[in-house]
């Protein structure tokens, strides 16, 4: 959907009034009726007559037409996208039925066989499978590079035709030089791709700093329940068009029920985040001071890689980090993640409840080493901490005993 053209408003005051256009939230004779847009369930759209058929705007946003071009709920929840991404003016947002969804709609709007896509060696591990498998097998070569290197980086953009960022990455939280690398790739005229997931446009604004796509994992911060899946790019006028046809090509369209979810989860983002993320950054604080911790991985933390970058480019962190444990095993690991009470076990973040995983990228990676240059190769066992609402104080007694489990399982 566009954005309508309005004056600037305060972040807080556009999460509530959003997309709420009185034409979606009421009748002709008493728009604004509702606060929030109806769920329209439709498939089928009716013409009032054969003259109504045949004025129809075609391929118009905001019109009915068809299910699968949407309804005012899904409208709704494109158009306050938009109005929250600075630098999407004139443009919109489209929606898919997943954040990989949308990160793949993405994809295959910018490359064509043939072209090199650069990919960020601390990507979200589905973007790295649908690289080598899905892009692979229609023809797209992929280069992985390190994030934090941003002169190795600017050496592998001329040729290339666009490149995925991620900032944070998402298990290890290297936060990029995001305007250098950004940079470096549109002087080479590249598609920037970004998956703010981690972020969202309240932290991170990826096209007014110069990217061509912001991607999220709507099921993250925007749900904020962990009881819906979305994802969703957002882009100024030129990509959004493209995005769009592409999405209308491989036939993809969200359901009015889950729009309406994630319209109620939109409007409170912007509290949680504030909450969770300075409950984050008191467990990641704790953990500093634990002799059984050897890093903590939390983009806010002074001294995790790359905080200087998000101290200076961010206006927002999240709830999810990652940290590192002193030596031990796998099994100690994982005898710390049974031994939490409140933590879920579970691969998500952004809810209301804390989470925790084990984190083991080594693997994985291709163009930067795991552990890191910087720290002892006997640190290696990872876990992933996604800070919810409840109180940090119990969240670290949590902690306290689950790492004293660990040291017992040594
Ligand atoms: C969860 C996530 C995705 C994928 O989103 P789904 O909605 O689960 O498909 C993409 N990127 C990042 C960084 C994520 O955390």
């Amino acid at each position: 959907m566009t954005a309508s053209s309005e004056k600037p408003l305060q972040t807080a005051t556009r999460l509530v009034a959003a997309g709420r256009r009185p034409e979606w939230t009421g009748t002709p004779d008493h728009p604004g009726a509702v606060v929030n847009p109806p769920v329209w369930r439709a498939s089928t759209h009716l013409y009032p007559d054969m003259a109504a058929l045949r004025r129809h705007p075609g391929n118009a946003d905001g019109h009915f037409y068809y299910g699968r071009r949407g309804a005012p709920t899904q409208w709704a929840l494109a158009e306050a996208l938009t109005e929250l991404e600075p630098g999407a003016q004139g443009g919109g947002t489209v929606l898919y039925p997943s954040g990989v969804s949308a990160i793949c709609g993405a994809l295959l709007t910018v490359l064509r066989p043939g072209d090199t896509l650069l990919l960020t060696d601390n990507a979200y591990e589905p973007s790295r499978a649908m690289a080598r498998g899905l892009l692979a097998d229609f023809g797209v070569k992929t280069v992985w590079f390190d994030p934090m290197d941003s002169t190795a980086f600017a050496a592998l953009c001329p040729g290339a035709a666009a490149v995925l960022l991620e900032a944070p990455g998402s298990l290890t939280m290297e936060v990029p030089d995001m305007p250098a690398l950004i940079g470096a790739a549109k002087a080479q005229g590249l598609a920037v791709l970004v998956d703010n997931t981690w972020a969202s446009p309240l932290g991170f604004a990826p096209l007014a700093h110069g990217a061509d796509i912001s991607i999220m994992s709507l099921t993250k911060h925007v749900s904020g329940h962990s009881d819906v899946v979305m994802g969703s790019t957002t882009a100024a006028a030129e990509w959004y068009g493209k995005l769009r046809l592409r999405s209308q090509n491989l036939g993809l369209v969200v359901s009015p029920d889950d729009a309406a979810i994630m319209l109620r989860g939109l409007r409170t983002m912007g509290l949680r985040l504030e909450a969770s993320t300075a409950a984050a950054l008191a467990v990641a604080q704790w953990l500093a001071t634990r002799p059984e911790v050897a890093r903590v991985l939390c983009p806010m933390l002074p001294g995790s890689p790359g905080h200087e970058h998000w101290r200076r480019d961010f206006t927002g962190g999240c709830g999810l980090f990652s940290f590192v444990l002193k030596g031990g095993t796998a099994k100690a690991r994982d005898a710390l993640i049974d031994a939490l009470a409140l933590f879920g076990i579970g691969y998500s973040f952004g809810g209301f409840e804390s989470l925790a995983t084990p984190v083991d990228p080594a693997a994985i990676r291709t163009a930067s080493p795991w552990p890191r240059a910087d720290m002892d190769p006997a640190d290696r066992f990872a876990v992933r901490l996604a800070i919810g609402l409840e109180d940090p104080t119990d969240l670290i007694a949590d902690l306290e005993q689950a790492l004293a489990a660990w040291t017992a399982a040594q």
